[in-house]
């Protein structure tokens, strides 16, 4: 399934066209992938509508991919044909700056994301160099991993630039989708942490409660326990300034989000610098993933474990899927099947 140019989902609800491309050859580092199964992401939404516009056309979009090694470049020794491995976001980087040396290819200049700078996964094939794709553990049927290499690793990283250490305390601003990932790896990899939420609604936060929330108020509230660190999984401005006051002297507020709304903006005028920031508290943002987030999530996630709700589509529906998902028509995390 193809994407020829940017347009608006709403005037345009088949965006993606059925075509036939040559299949991918290896190149000396590169694997082949027998794509079995494609997360659909709220990302191809951004790309198709040109929020993150793929750099050439036509594109095959798609960066949660499953499948198995079909083929191997002639250096490409990793894996084996057959393995069943999977492709998130992060498709290729320069690998000699920095960013690269330090494990933080998320940030190098030269990123090249899976399904916008390079063929996707809403395809039979895919291919990738070896280095970018990773083991699924036995656990999870393909559909049922293709969700995990996005926003749960996107999760993961949140959790380790937290810095945390098992028995801090940990608070999340906002309990949806992703500050539930968070909270289930938190329980499992730091199980003497508590975990104090803040979310608006009274359902978010018993729903919080049963997920093992020690504590759960509303945005403005003050926790009965000073925090170690924070994530912020909220779009707006409101719940970083309110819970910024519950962080002890140099905490540290991880804002998982890709981009934050302006509706609130104004919200920010109120923070107060004593309060606030003072004594050594800081702000940081999560960008996507580097390579280690997605194996040690991946390997977490078959701990704990947590197997995500999946809702299947056929390749040819992807057009479907992805409007459904415009509408916030969401029975679980939508996977395109593929060869069924
Ligand atoms: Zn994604
Ligand atoms: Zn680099």
């Amino acid at each position: 399934m193809i994407l020829n140019k940017i347009c608006d989902l709403r005037e345009n609800p088949k965006p993606l066209e059925m075509a036939n491309l040559p299949d991918p050859v290896p190149r000396d580092n590169e694997i082949i992938i027998k794509v079995s199964a494609c997360g659909v992401c709220h990302t191809e939404l951004d790309e198709i509508e040109g929020r993150t516009p793929p750099p050439r056309f036509p594109i095959v979009l798609g960066h949660e991919v499953v499948g198995r090694v079909e083929e191997m470049g002639c250096k490409a020794n990793k894996f084996r044909v057959g393995d069943r491995v999977g492709i998130g976001w992060i498709h290729s980087v320069c690998g000699g700056c920095g960013f690269c040396l330090g494990g933080n290819e998320n940030l190098c200049e030269n990123f090249k994301a899976t399904g916008r700078d390079a063929n996707g996964g809403y395809a039979e094939y895919a291919s990738v160099s070896e280095d970018f794709a990773f083991k699924i553990p036995a656990l999870f049927s393909d559909s049922e991993a293709a969700p995990l290499l996005c926003a749960g690793a996107i999760g993961y990283r949140s959790l380790r630039l937290t810095d945390i250490e098992d028995g801090q305390n940990l608070g999340l601003t906002g309990f949806g989708a992703s500050a539930h990932l968070v909270i289930k790896m938190t329980r499992q990899k730091y199980p003497k942490s508590k975990v104090f939420v803040f979310a608006r609604s009274e359902g978010e936060r018993s729903f919080a409660k049963e997920l093992g929330a020690v504590w759960a108020g509303d945005t403005e509230k003050e926790s009965p326990e000073k925090l170690d660190c924070i994530i912020d999984t909220t779009p707006v401005w409101k719940p970083v300034i309110e819970a910024l006051k519950n962080l002890k002297n140099g905490g540290r507020l991880v804002i998982n989000a890709i981009r934050k709304e302006g509706v609130d903006k104004k919200y920010l005028l109120k923070l107060d610098y004593p309060t606030h920031l003072w004594l050594e508290k800081e702000i940081k943002s999560v960008a996507n993933v580097a390579r280690r987030d997605i194996s040690e999530f991946l390997e977490l996630a078959a701990e704990i474990p947590l197997i995500p709700e999946v809702q299947e589509f056929e390749l040819e529906e992807a057009n479907r899927a992805l409007v459904e998902l415009q509408d916030r028509k969401i029975r679980g995390e939508k996977v395109l099947r593929i060869d069924l």
